[in-house]
């Protein structure tokens, strides 16, 4: 009898990459962006060869904060060339559709953008590709878990109560697909008053520390609700690269060596 190929099983690397980490979230508009951003230019500026996949089909936000515009180029019609700003290379899934436009993507779709995203961009050789999930536990982190070999995720969540128990269910699906969890990040963990230097905890305090401590994790960092933080990356330039040397870029910077 014919002998049949051998199908490839299980999750698959990415070529040329070495490590995949996933940045996730339980909701959005937690700072999962913010983080995925400053890690990836912190890896950068220790030497790293990195690249930064926003999957974040709902509300992709990489380009606006790294900076970069414009439809990535095709020039086989089979791959795609990814942008580069801050020595990250970078691709988003927001750079494929038109500005402004509604995704209202399907399931299969967005596998198949996301596979398409991982394997027909032209990555190059990386020491690291960040990939920025969207929000909760959808079609994009199931497939990624299935059939990319992911080496740790990183769960981004404020301290309040809400965010935490949608962090959870986050969890639970990366422990359930074998994806280690290397640890969490409190943001808007304080708010530190531009006027008074007052800090204040808007959003409760030592949730995130209390829950990474329960699960055997560590806490990665507490990064402040700061002003700065939010105009560096408005601006395009995420607040590592724009003022390194504050102690809110410090805070990146120590994720970043520890990973
Ligand atoms: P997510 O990716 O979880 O939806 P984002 O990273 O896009 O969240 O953040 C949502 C908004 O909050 C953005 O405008 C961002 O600039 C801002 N933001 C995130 N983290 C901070 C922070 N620590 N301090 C100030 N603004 C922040």
């Amino acid at each position: 009898a014919k002998k049949e190929k051998p199908k490839p099983q299980g999750p698959q690397k990415v070529p040329g990459v070495d490590h995949i980490i996933a940045i996730a979230s339980g909701k959005g508009g937690v700072g999962k962006s913010t983080v995925s951003a400053n890690l990836a230019c912190a890896l950068a500026a220790m030497g790293r060869r990195v690249g930064l996949l926003d999957a974040d089909v709902y509300g992709p936000s990489q380009p606006r904060m790294l900076g970069v515009s414009g439809r990535p180029a095709s020039p086989d019609g089979k791959t795609i060339l990814p942008l580069r700003n801050h020595g990250v290379t970078m691709m988003s899934m927001g750079l494929m559709t038109n500005e402004g436009q509604a995704v209202a993507w399907r399931g299969p779709m967005l596998m198949g953008a996301l596979q398409q995203m991982l394997m027909q961009v032209q990555w190059g050789a990386l020491d690291v590709l960040i990939i920025d999930l969207p929000p909760g536990t959808g079609d994009v982190q199931m497939t990624l878990a299935q059939k990319t070999e992911v080496d740790g995720s990183i769960v981004v969540s404020t301290p309040q109560d809400v965010a935490l128990l949608d962090a959870r269910k986050g969890i639970d699906m990366f422990r359930q697909m074998n994806v280690p969890l290397l640890g969490m990040i409190e943001n808007m963990s304080t708010h530190i008053c531009t006027n008074c230097g007052h800090e204040e905890h808007l959003f409760g305090h030592g949730g995130v520390a209390a829950e990474a401590a329960k699960l055997g994790v560590p806490l990665l960092a507490e990064i402040p609700l700061d002003l700065q933080i939010r105009l560096a990356s408005d601006g395009g330039a995420p607040i590592v690269v724009s003022q390194p040397d504050s102690p809110q870029a410090q805070a990146f910077m120590k994720v970043a060596q520890a990973l």
